[in-house]
């Protein structure tokens, strides 16, 4: 291949959370490593997530401060609308200093980012071929880059054919709403026959995540500020007094896709949402990627440079992720299934499932611990 390309050992292409993540969390190891990322981010406006507390763990390791603006939340109400059965998650019962995080996207995006300003190479790949010995892509500006490692963190812009995809035929509507009677630090995911809804606490107002049939979310944005209200107040319920304000609408098509293998192609590895791609139920997708970032980071730094890339590495990978990404694409998805639909006798279950998580304690924690760090308790 090229012998003029610059060389370096670890490429990463995308430089969003999770490329990002991984780049900081190779400092200081001795690999030469690069990423590469346009100079604008495309953003498609406010985004809060929940970030849990093991990855708030891990962003204050990689010396990420944007969390300190965040709003904590201190209680997880789940429950489910038509039937009986609710549970509480408490960061008190967690032993945690609060169970996660809301911050806009964007926000720790860029914080991010520019931590990553020493390794960071303007562009856009427009190009990648792989072969036994290295991983060469070309930018649109025509620089080339060749590395030992590809790692492709992209957020699901380099398909391949290895996609198992599921769709769910519904989209979320976001927004931030404002209610009477807000309780602070208090998250909500309330399942209902058209899928999960959720609130997220983000500062004096509520980030909301609500699960439609797709079909229908066209008709919702198009209503009025106050029928909308009214619209969500029947849906979710009176536990946080009249809905009085909602900002900008938008609908987000929602999808399971995953990459059955995180090894792409030869001397490449996918991360983030470039491997999967979740519904965003439980607030799990930045959560997984940046555990894929940080288990990467741990395997390149025990790796001599020499092997980095080569088959028996990008095994090791696939073997030391496959637990947490099965487990948590195989919980997300289960969520969407078990709990989006309107059988009685799903009902039934599903309000017994919430009422035992609620009155067995090591149930509620196990689940919780899940839900904090993963399928390997990380980090
Ligand atoms: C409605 C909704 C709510 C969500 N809520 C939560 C939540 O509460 N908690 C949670 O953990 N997750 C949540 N998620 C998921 C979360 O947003 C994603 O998992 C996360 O943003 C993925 O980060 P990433 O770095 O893998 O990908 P991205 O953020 O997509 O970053 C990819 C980067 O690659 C760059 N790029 C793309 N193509 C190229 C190219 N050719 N060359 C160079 N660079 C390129 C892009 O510019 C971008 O910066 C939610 C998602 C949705 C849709």
């Amino acid at each position: 291949m090229d012998a003029e390309a610059f060389h370096c050992d670890v490429l990463i292409t995308g430089g969003g959370p999770v490329g990002a993540a991984l780049a900081l969390a190779l400092r200081g190891c001795g690999l030469e490593v690069r990423l590469v990322e346009p100079q604008e981010r495309r953003i498609d406006g406010l985004r809060p997530i929940a970030l849990s507390h093991g990855s708030r763990l891990i962003l204050e390791r990689l010396g990420a401060t944007a969390l300190k603006t965040a709003t904590p939340i201190s209680t997880v109400h789940v429950s489910q609308s038509g039937g009986f059965g609710r549970t509480l998650i408490t960061q008190a019962d967690m032993q945690v200093p609060a169970l996660g995080y809301v911050i806009d996207l964007s926000v720790l995006a860029a914080d991010l980012k520019a931590r990553v300003a020493p390794e960071h190479v303007v562009g856009r790949v427009v190009r990648r071929e792989t072969d036994r010995h290295a991983a060469v892509v070309t930018l649109d500006n025509g620089t080339r880059l060749r590395a030992r490692l590809l790692v492709l963190a992209d957020g699901g812009q380099s398909m391949g054919d290895e996609w198992a995809l599921r769709d769910y035929g519904q989209s979320a509507i976001v927004g931030l709403v404002r209610c009477e009677a807000a309780q602070t630090g208090t998250a909500w995911e309330r399942f209902t026959p058209d899928g999960p809804l959720a609130l997220l606490p983000f500062d004096d107002r509520y980030a909301l995540v609500w699960t439609v049939k797709r079909t229908d979310a066209p008709a919702l944005l198009a209503l009025d500020e106050s029928s909308f209200l009214r619209r969500l107040e029947s849906h979710f319920g009176s536990r946080l007094g009249r809905f009085v304000e909602v900002s900008d609408r938008a609908s987000v098509p929602l999808l399971l896709r995953y990459r059955t293998n995180p090894i792409a192609a030869a001397r490449t590895i996918v991360v983030g949402n470039a491997a999967q791609t979740l519904h965003p139920v439980a607030g799990q997708g930045l959560n997984l990627g940046l555990r894929d970032a940080m288990d990467l980071a741990k395997l390149l730094r025990a790796t001599p440079r020499e092997r980095l890339g080569e088959a028996e590495m990008l095994a090791a990978y696939r073997t030391r992720r496959g637990l947490d990404r099965h487990a948590t694409i195989g919980l997300t998805d289960t969520l969407i299934r078990v709990f989006s639909n309107d059988d009685g006798a799903l009902r039934w279950a599903r309000g017994a499932a919430l009422a035992a998580l609620d009155l067995i304690p090591p149930a509620r924690r196990f689940f919780a611990r899940r839900m904090i760090y993963g399928a390997r308790a990380l980090p």
